[in-house]
């Protein structure tokens, strides 16, 4: 089974006016049946600089992913844990760029109330919350206030906090304010591609004490630098975290539907290829199972609310 913990993949079906039962992505009911997925994290995913009111335009990405799941006889909406079980596939709805709250604390609260149960607090951008990692220009700028109450916020309410794409003071803040583990929801490990978006190996011990995960994202351009996705770049990321912080905190944030690289995995019906690579590296069972869905569940589980 699959808990995949980031995709762009409603964006797509928002952009396009396409649907998400049956399409050219990544991602589709038709792709998540055949991967044997049990969860997904949809992202909300906001570009605030091509949008004229991102709280407006968030609300109608929610809208398409309420029409989508409403109409698929094999994905249900869920929020809850107790939502997650293997008889469908549960279809989460998260934030993919914290400007989407303007600042304001009763549309967190809003989004909650609409189902939203994790938010990447920063894309590229920055905004209320913080800055981003998208080069180095604001690695060391923490969260602003506004972004304190809001990793305060989240846990109180049960939901997620998301620092992948936030700049490494940011995540410092969010380790040192959150009560509840949090997540890197597609990051990968910085020791084996330097990259802003990828982890040091600090963070990443952080992240394992505070109980989190790192999804491991599919991006070439995070993997390895290179044009294309391979299997065995994936591979490698997923054996340096292990023998760096242990198996608990690794987990899948394909990024799928997110990103324009070729891929080796190249979509969300293929993740087989990555099992089968794990296990002639030599990962038993249950940890590709921890990998695949139980780190991510044990997260969700932990902090979200049933
Ligand atoms: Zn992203």
């Amino acid at each position: 089974m699959v808990f995949d913990l980031h995709c762009d993949t409603i964006l797509r079906i928002y952009t396009d006016n396409t649907q998400l039962k049956t399409n050219e992505y990544h991602i589709s009911e038709e792709k998540m049946k055949k991967g044997n997925s049990l969860a997904q994290f949809f992202a909300m995913f906001v570009d605030m600089k091509s949008v004229d009111d991102p709280y407006i335009t968030c609300n109608e990405m929610i809208d398409v992913f309420e029409r989508e799941v409403e109409k698929s006889e094999v994905i249900n909406k869920g929020t809850a844990p107790s939502d997650i079980n293997a008889k469908y596939i549960t279809g989460i709805l998260t934030i993919e760029e914290g400007g989407v709250l303007k600042g304001k604390m009763e549309n967190l609260i809003h989004f909650y109330e609409r189902g939203v149960r994790s938010i990447v607090l920063t894309w590229n951008y920055e905004n209320e919350i913080g800055y981003p990692n998208y080069n180095y220009t604001y690695k060391d700028k923490g969260l602003k206030p506004f972004g304190i109450e809001v990793v305060k916020k989240m846990n109180e309410l049960g939901m997620i906090v998301d620092v992948s794409h936030l700049s490494d003071g940011g995540f410092y803040d969010c380790i040192k304010y959150s009560n509840k583990p949090i997540i890197a929801s597609h990051s990968n490990a910085r020791s084996v591609y330097d990259h802003p978006r990828n982890l040091t190996d600090e963070m990443i011990l952080l992240l394992r004490d505070k109980g989190g995960v790192m999804g491991i994202n599919f991006y070439s351009g995070f993997l390895d630098g290179s044009e294309v996705s391979k299997v065995s770049s994936i591979v490698e990321h997923i054996k340096y975290i292990r023998d760096l912080a242990g198996i608990d905190v690794i987990a899948l944030g394909t990024d799928f539907d997110g990103i324009d690289c070729e891929l080796e995995i190249s979509n969300m019906s293929k993740m087989d290829l990555l099992k089968e690579a794990l296990v002639e590296e030599g990962f038993t069972k249950e940890e590709i199972d921890k990998i695949f869905y139980k780190n991510a569940l044990r997260v969700y589980k932990e902090v979200v609310l049933d």
